[in-house]
């Protein structure tokens, strides 16, 4: 099986309490396709400038990544500088800059359309329409969104919630879309919305997966991961991406989407994003081993589990 993902490619500036970073490989399709790439084949769809070198297309071709799918324009490439406090759980953003991304115009090569799972990472809803309508064969969408586009694109917004089968956004941004202060009536509100599925994700205290009613062969209750209690949170940087690349890879590697499918792919999303925050960047997300994601499934699993 294998997935395409679209999404941004980019170099990041990042400062956390433990250090800062310049002009390091980021991107929301990176930290995604990177993740992911540990449990099923994973092809790229993004753009990247001129100063993007071999080197970087490098980390994610040495993960078995496609990278075909990554047009190389006139340009520098999108640029992200971002800032955390003690609270791990939000970034403060300190520079946007497009550059090659504002031209964005995602094409989904041939040899990449018999992928029967796609994920539409974080970039203009438009876009995200576009993509997964050149893609009518796909049997699993999951998609991104974040403030900004909540903000101002309503619209576009609107018709991207229609396409995608399972959301993958963060409280406050279900909150804001939803308006609604209250979780799980936010939640109820987004279903409406078009997904058969939601994501939700708390940051470091786990992740709640909320169902529509009758999809998934019933049932009625959502499903909740925690977040691994950890020491050091070096940079959140790409933790919700990481986790969206174990989700939906797990998804891709099973071949089937059931609840019980989905609910093992949220606590493979946690293990991915806990692995993701404890280096920076994407420094742990390119050397780990099948073993160390193995062993902390299972560490999950005594964090959740009676004898
Ligand atoms: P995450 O921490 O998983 O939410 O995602 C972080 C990644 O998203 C960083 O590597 C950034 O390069 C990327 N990013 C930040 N802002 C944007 C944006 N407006 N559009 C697309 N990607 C972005």
């Amino acid at each position: 099986m294998s997935i395409v993902v679209v999404g941004s490619v980019a170099f990041d500036s990042l400062k956390t309490p433990y250090g800062t970073r310049d002009k390091i490989l980021g991107g929301a399709a990176t930290h995604f396709s990177l993740s992911a790439s540990y449990f099923t084949d994973v092809r790229v769809v993004a753009v990247v400038g001129e100063d993007f070198t071999a080197e970087e297309e490098s980390v994610m071709t040495r993960r078995g990544v496609d990278t075909r799918g990554i047009q190389h324009a006139k340009g520098k490439t999108f640029f992200w500088a971002g800032e955390y406090g003690d609270n791990v759980n939000e970034a403060k953003t300190l520079d946007t800059q497009l550059n090659v991304f504002e031209k964005f115009d995602p094409q989904v090569p041939a040899d990449y359309m018999d992928s029967e799972y796609l994920f539409l990472a974080n970039i203009h809803p438009a876009l995200q329409v576009k993509v997964r309508d050149s893609m009518p064969g796909v049997k699993l969408v999951g998609g991104d969104t974040m403030n900004l586009w909540i903000n101002i694109e309503r619209e576009n917004l609107g018709e991207m919630l229609k396409r995608v089968d399972v959301l993958l956004i963060n409280a406050g941004e279900a909150k804001m879309l939803s308006g609604d202060g209250s979780l799980p009536r936010a939640a109820n509100k987004v279903l409406d919305l078009g997904p058969k599925a939601l994501v939700i994700k708390h940051g470091e205290y786990g992740a709640t997966i909320f169902f529509r009613d009758g999809e998934f062969a019933g049932g009625h209750h959502p499903f909740r991961a925690p977040a691994l209690p950890l020491d050091e949170v070096r940079d959140p940087t790409g933790a919700g991406d990481s986790f969206a690349g174990g989700f939906m890879g797990y998804i891709a590697s099973q071949g089937e989407v059931t609840r019980r499918v989905l609910k093992h792919a949220m606590f493979y999303g946690s293990v991915m994003g806990s692995f993701a925050v404890e280096r920076f960047g994407t420094e742990r997300m390119q050397s780990l081993t099948r073993e160390e994601i193995d062993e902390r499934f299972n560490a999950f699993r005594e964090l959740t589990h009676l004898d």
